[in-house]
């Protein structure tokens, strides 16, 4: 059985992030998202709602599971018996980090590969770094995100500027 885990921070996914989904879902029988909780980068949402809004974008596609993942990615591989780890390369910028990140994951667990998949060009320049950036300034970002992820960064965004809405 052909099996991949897609790891990334996905705080939050993008439409990027799915379509490197959908194309790991069309060469692998079934694709593991590990939600990493990475609290070290100071997420903007926790890993409990970055796993929802994961599991709202990919609900329907065949294959597809989400988990959330604390620790090494290689003991994570480990765990699940999953040696394929899928990354999304976009321009070059991403490269230098991609390459340290494969050589070290094969450094820790030998039969560990990267595959590198490239998105649709219409994602090349999205990043979950920049929706939130224009999103905290009430720029219109939905175009970018599946719809949940939309809601929950409009309400994060509600929330933050008003604290009284939260809880
Ligand atoms: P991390 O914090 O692990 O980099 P991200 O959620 O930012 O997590 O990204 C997870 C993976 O998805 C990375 O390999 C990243 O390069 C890739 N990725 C992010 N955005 C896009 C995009 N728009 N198109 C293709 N790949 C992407």
């Amino acid at each position: 059985m052909s099996r991949a885990i897609y790891p990334g921070s996905f705080d939050p996914i993008t439409l990027g992030h799915v379509d490197v989904i959908q194309r790991a879902a069309q060469l692998f029988e079934s694709v593991i998202v590990a939600v990493a909780k990475n609290e070290a980068k100071n997420p903007l949402f926790n890993v409990e709602e970055r796993v929802a809004m994961v599991e709202d974008a990919v609900a329907g596609l065949p294959g597809v599971i989400v988990r959330s993942l604390d620790g090494l990615l290689a003991d994570f591989a480990r765990q699940e018996e999953v040696y394929v780890m899928i990354r999304g390369l976009r321009a070059v910028s991403d490269f230098e980090f991609e390459f340290q990140m494969a050589l070290m994951n094969r450094h820790l667990e030998p039969k560990l590969e990267t595959v590198f998949l490239t998105p649709n060009e219409n994602y090349i320049f999205l990043s979950s770094r920049i929706v939130k950036e224009v999103g905290r300034l009430g720029g219109d970002v939905s175009a970018f995100l599946p719809p949940s992820a939309a809601r929950f960064l409009k309400e994060k965004f509600a929330t933050l500027s008003d604290p009284k809405k939260s809880g």
